[in-house]
């Protein structure tokens, strides 16, 4: 038997951003060299989409919209995807974890009738803002095998979701609440789904959605296949697992610990009453810039404050309007927006090209935060910084919590306008 099947070993024995030393099981086996050791695939050089396996017209799909070569994690996980397997697959922020699962979902799916109200392929996600992203990347793809795609997330029109289900859907891509309630009004039915994919799984249950993703997995066939995709896996996953996979194969493709290589990291030491003025300046670099705050508040005043100074900033966060979310996004990833200044709601899974920056203007919570946050730069293989303003009483648990997140950052005191400032971000003196 695998640890795998152990019940008496976690699936994941320890948080992904624990230190590696923590990193043993309690027989003694190292997760990472066990992963390894499985993992094949992840070494035999893949070039194509189509030796993957991939149906011809979405190989040619791929290519018109400019991917050509499959990344590491797509090419370890797309053929035992194709072949039916249950999956779990880590790959850090970036890494292309939405083709990985969204290829082999709809070209196992695609030959397959769609009866109203049953859709076949399903893809759940913790936020809005994800569940429109993933959809806008793989709706095009599905689209050259004929797969209708529609997007069930709240704060949107639930009619026009109960009549394109009822003319039929074959791949819903939700977040747990909406489809939940579209369940109860009997709009939607789960058995006839084949393929379920959970992506970031974990910030789900961070979120409090287990006990309603659950429920919802409980409404899908035992046989469909499920794919549970994330950047950190952690031992909350491990329920879901346990009673929703069989036998997942894992492609972990690197250590537990393992920040983007191309990811720099440093630590801005500001007295208090200059940190406004250093965010500010900062904002007003040239190029994309996020900006993470903890509370809806403090994003809305970081978000007014750089305004007021003549950057387009403008906020993002669960308390607005979905339509004013949308909006907000959109102009973001169009470039009518240099700095969007949100709160974790944007730090899962968001991908906007070029962001060349992310500003820590509150620490993040914890280690996984800080991950995800940071990991909205320094994606698909492109150079990005990451920098965190602290207050002096709150440097050693930054240390700490970098420490823990695998990281290498480089401390600065900074004040206004200090050459630093300007070198490692762009930053341009407040008018
Ligand atoms: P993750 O979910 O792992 O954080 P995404 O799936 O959002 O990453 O992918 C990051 C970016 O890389 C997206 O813009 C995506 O279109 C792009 N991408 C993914 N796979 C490839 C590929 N094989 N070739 C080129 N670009 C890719
Ligand atoms: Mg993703």
């Amino acid at each position: 038997m695998t640890a795998l099947l152990d019940p008496a070993v976690p699936v994941f024995p320890e948080s992904d951003i624990s230190d590696s030393t923590e990193n043993t099981p309690a027989n003694g086996q190292s997760v990472v060299a066990d992963v390894a050791a499985e993992d094949t695939t992840a070494f035999v050089p893949v070039s194509t989409f189509g030796e993957l396996g991939l149906p011809k017209a979405l190989v040619a799909a791929l290519n018109r919209s400019g991917i050509k070569e499959p990344f590491p994690i797509q090419a370890a996980t797309i053929p035992d995807a194709l072949s039916g397997c249950d999956i779990l697959g880590r790959g850090s922020t970036g890494s292309g974890k939405t083709l990985a699962f969204g290829l082999p979902m709809i070209a196992r799916i695609a030959s397959l009738p769609v009866l109203p109200k049953h859709p076949r392929g399903l893809i759940l996600v913790p936020t809005r803002e994800l569940a429109m992203q993933v959809s806008d990347e793989l709706e095009p793809l599905g689209r050259s095998l004929g797969l209708h795609f529609k997007t069930v997330v709240g704060g949107t029109s639930m009619s026009r979701q109960i009549e394109a289900l009822q003319r039929g859907v074959d791949v819903l891509v939700a977040t747990p609440g909406r489809l939940a309630d579209l369940i109860r009004q009997r709009a939607c039915f789960l058995d006839d789904i084949e393929v379920v994919v959970l992506d970031e799984a974990d910030q789900m249950a961070d979120m409090g959605f287990l006990p309603e993703v659950t429920a919802l997995l409980e409404l899908v066939s035992p046989a469909a296949q499920t794919l549970l995709f994330s950047a950190t896996l952690d031992r909350d996953v491990d329920t879901l697992v346990r009673q929703h996979m069989h036998d997942p194969v894992r492609h972990e493709l690197e250590p537990a610990t393992s920040p983007v290589d191309t990811m720099e990291h440093h630590v801005f030491v500001v007295n208090r009453e200059d940190k406004p003025t250093v965010a500010t300046q900062i904002a007003r670099r040239e190029g994309r810039t996020i900006m993470f705050c903890r509370s809806q508040l403090g994003a809305e005043r970081v978000a007014t404050n750089i305004a007021e100074r003549g950057v387009n900033a403008r906020a993002l966060h669960g308390g607005m309007s979905q339509n004013a979310r949308t909006r907000t996004m959109a102009d973001f990833k169009e470039g009518r927006i240099d700095v969007l200044v949100a709160t974790d709601v944007a730090a899962r899974g968001i991908h906007v090209d070029d962001v060349t920056l992310v500003v820590h203007v509150d620490p993040p919570e914890d280690p996984k935060a800080y991950l995800h946050r940071a990991g909205r730069t320094a994606r698909a293989g492109a150079t990005g910084r990451v920098v965190t303003l602290v207050l002096r009483n709150q440097r050693k648990s930054m240390q700490r919590l970098h420490q823990q997140a695998g990281v290498t950052a480089t401390e600065h005191d900074v004040l206004p306008g200090d050459q630093t400032l300007i070198d490692l971000t762009g930053a341009r003196a407040t008018r």
